[in-house]
């Protein structure tokens, strides 16, 4: 049976097409109706230029990896460390990350730093804008009744938040920086609140995403009609804040983090570079004494992050302002790589 899905063929270029089914699943799989999916920064940076960081797209791919859904059906033995067996019917979230559990990295407890990783969406592997996908039972967390799909699909870019704010290993009463009111930065000021990080600044040139930062308890900088840089001075009496994290993309943002962070601050760097580069200027890092942490994806925070949204800690549909169907996925990219219709945060729903 042929199942839709939408695959990337280039820059700008993604096609609703009628796929073959997922091969039936093996030892240890499981396959999973998709039944909601987010549009990552790094599905745009892909989506926009074909390529992240030095990975290329070398064939036609099927993207995405932020994604829950109910099992179908299962292989043998299809084991989840947290879930227990998964039976059909269970509606589970899936870590898009698929690390090997024998490297060096991954013995040492670093399975986001894995030198074996598969990733879903991410060539060679396909991903979840389609209706069915086969993936390791252990990477399933079932969900409790109080998240839906969708909330099961923002796991995924809250655990990357959960894991830059752990990163700069912070104590409460911290002040913090966000740059960037996207996704992962709103994300990040939620995953600073639990912290109980204070203040928390965020600077964003987008006015409804600086809006949505101040609902959700930041303190706003209008970086596009002020000089961000001395707003933030003025208001910490000119000592910046303790922890700076660049959730932009990584561009000119990266050294206004670090003229942000304090003598002898951190600078946790989530964005993802479009040409690649890291910038900051020398003496400005140097001078502080400033710690530069670049935060990889995330380790071990699906369990933390389903109890923040489970209790109501975490209302995680605070950031979503579009839904589409699953056939109008290149028109959810298109609006959201142009920030058309005060777009935050696009699921794709699968009917
Ligand atoms: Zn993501
Ligand atoms: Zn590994």
């Amino acid at each position: 049976m042929p199942m839709i899905g939408v695959r990337l063929h280039g820059p700008r270029t993604l096609k609703v097409e009628q796929l073959s089914d997922p091969k039936p699943p093996g030892k240890g799989e499981v396959l999973v109706r998709v039944d909601a999916a987010g549009i990552c920064g790094s599905d745009l940076h892909m989506y926009l230029d074909a390529l992240i960081g030095d990975t290329k797209l070398k064939a036609p791919i099927v993207p995405g990896h932020e994604f829950a859904g109910a099992i179908i059906s299962t292989g043998e033995e299809p084991l989840s460390e947290h879930s227990g067996l998964l039976r059909p019917g269970m509606r589970v979230a899936v870590d898009p990350a698929q690390p090997c559990g024998t490297c060096e990295l991954c013995l040492r407890g670093h399975p986001n730093l894995c030198t074996n990783l598969h990733f879903c969406g991410l060539f060679p592997d396909g991903g979840c804008f389609c209706e069915r996908i086969v993936v390791p039972a252990k990477t399933c967390f079932s969900l409790p009744d109080a998240l839906d799909a969708e909330s099961g699909a923002l796991l995924e870019p809250l655990g990357v938040a959960l894991h830059a704010v752990s990163l700069a290993n912070v104590k409460p009463g911290d002040s913090a920086v966000i740059i960037g009111a996207g996704p992962i930065g709103l994300l990040i000021l939620e995953a600073a609140k639990q912290a109980k990080m204070e203040p928390i600044f965020v600077v964003e040139q987008l006015p409804w995403r600086l809006h949505l930062a101040e609902k959700l308890g930041g303190i706003p900088i209008d970086s596009a009609r002020t000089d961000a840089r001395e707003k933030l001075m003025i208001q910490t009496l000119g000592r910046g804040v303790d922890v700076a994290f660049e959730a932009a993309w990584a561009d000119q943002s990266i050294q206004l983090a670090a003229e942000m962070a304090r003598y002898g601050g951190k600078l946790v760097l989530v964005g993802i570079s479009r040409d690649d580069r890291l910038a900051i200027n020398h003496s400005t890092a140097r001078r502080k004494g400033l710690t530069i942490l670049l935060s990889r994806r995330m380790k071990h925070t699906y369990p933390k992050a389903i109890e923040l949204v489970e209790s109501g800690r975490v209302n995680v549909k605070s950031i979503v302002t579009h839904r589409f169907p699953l056939v109008q996925t290149p028109e959810a990219f298109e609006l959201n790589a142009d920030y058309r219709d005060h777009v935050v945060k696009v699921i794709i729903t699968n009917p």
